[in-house]
């Protein structure tokens, strides 16, 4: 029996400093971490108990299977797995076992080895401070719930399968997502990277995405204004980015986040311009969502501001007609074929022709002569004012 009390004990010696620790770590993790390469057969960790607050658990593999034991603590603050034969603390406890191992079934061989964090920094927190409600969309990547990040903040938590991506690529995205801050762009709250799937978690914006709200009920009864605000705002967020000399990639409506109020955000600046599906085309090794896309970038992959802003226009259209697909009816290769010939999408009959004038800017064949967004920004803000003090 030690001098000290058990509790204080514990305390002193808990497992926090050892690498055969893991903290936050649920079970089913535990058990997918114990599976995974490099860990092998007798691999072994201690995490705290899911059920039981300051109890623990020992996971451990053998073979293809992994097993979880519930360490208990007595009154007196002993650990034990089996009554009546209690340690001061978790190393004693693990030294008895590595040798009577017949009781956990495995040989504890080596201690587990973590994966190791794709972004090591204080964005990054464990999985089990977030809980998941309900599911609010998909994406290429995985799916986007709603959840409550400590029981406290809404969030929304894109649930990334990793293999669906390459690491490096999403550890770039996430340092622009950290590195950029204004109001107009979704901020990146979180990224719980060890284990999978990956979380990114951003600020929740209630109304979702700007291309189905337009198409609500809600949307279609938005006035004139109300979209010439919505384009302000999204030219506000893309003068930021071209300050940042930030190309977006996937300007779209489907990309706009929208919250109360009618306050949009721009949001996937990354992730989600990597891939996406149906209204992505395949050429070459990329994927293009080529109704978005300049012409140059759709025959030279020529990405550049300027290219963006030729997807602003694509995304006017799409406000001022509620949402509606642009070039319906034409497939991606007679779209690109159009453009080249000088086609261009015409005035929505719901447009004004001031705003059709700046759409026509953005789709300039040069893109040399397209605006920049701080222009974009400067007339639609003074188209906005003029309307509005008409209406006032
Ligand atoms: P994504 O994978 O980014 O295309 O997201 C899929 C869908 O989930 C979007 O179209 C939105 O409807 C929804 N969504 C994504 N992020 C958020 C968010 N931060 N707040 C609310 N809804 C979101």
């Amino acid at each position: 029996m030690p001098a000290v009390p058990w509790a204080e004990y514990t305390k002193l010696l808990d497992g926090s400093s050892h690498c055969w620790y893991f903290r936050g770590v649920s079970r089913n993790e535990a058990q997918q971490l114990l599976l995974s390469p490099p860990n092998q057969h007798g691999s072994f960790l201690i995490r705290d108990s899911e059920s039981s607050r300051g109890e623990y658990s020992l996971s451990v593999r053998n073979h293809a299977k992994v097993s979880h034991f519930r360490i208990c603590k007595g009154p007196d603050g002993g650990l034990y797995i089996q009554k009546g034969c209690p340690f001061p603390n978790l190393e004693e406890l693990l030294t008895y076992y590595t040798v009577n191992w017949k009781v956990v079934q495995s040989p504890l061989l080596q201690p587990c080895i973590p994966k190791t964090p794709l972004v090591r920094d204080a964005w990054e927190r464990p999985r089990s401070e977030f809980i998941l409600g309900r599911k609010l969309g998909e994406g290429y990547f995985g799916e986007v719930w709603e959840g409550l990040w400590k029981n406290m903040v809404p969030v929304a938590i894109k649930i990334i399968k990793q293999a669906d991506m390459k690491a490096e690529d999403f550890t770039k995205e996430i340092q622009n997502l950290k590195r950029l801050k204004h109001e107009r762009l979704i901020q990146l709250h979180a990224v719980c990277s060890v284990g999978e799937p990956l979380y990114i978690v951003t600020e929740l914006m209630r109304k979702g995405n700007l291309q189905s709200y337009l198409s609500s009920l809600e949307g279609r009864a938005l006035s004139t204004l109300h979209l010439i605000s919505i384009a302000c705002q999204v030219a506000d967020g893309m003068t930021y980015l071209e300050e940042q000399h930030i190309v977006h990639r996937d300007l779209a409506a489907r990309n706009i986040l929208v919250g109360d109020n009618l306050t949009c955000k721009i949001a996937d600046f990354g992730l989600a311009r990597l891939l996406k599906d149906d209204i992505y085309s395949t050429s070459g090794s990329t994927k293009i969502p080529v109704k978005w896309t300049a012409p140059e970038v759709a025959n030279y992959r020529t990405y550049s501001l300027k290219s963006d802003v030729w997807s602003y226009g694509i995304l006017l259209y799409e406000v001022f007609t509620y949402g509606q697909t642009p070039y319906e009816g034409m497939t991606n290769q007679e779209t690109i074929q159009q453009i080249s010939m000088g086609y261009r999408l015409p005035r929505p009959s719901t447009c004004p022709p001031e705003i059709y004038g700046v759409m026509l800017e953005c789709w300039k064949a040069n893109a040399e002569e397209r605006p920049t967004f701080l222009a974009l920004r400067e007339k639609l803000c003074s188209i906005y004012r003029r309307v509005h003090n008409s209406l006032s």
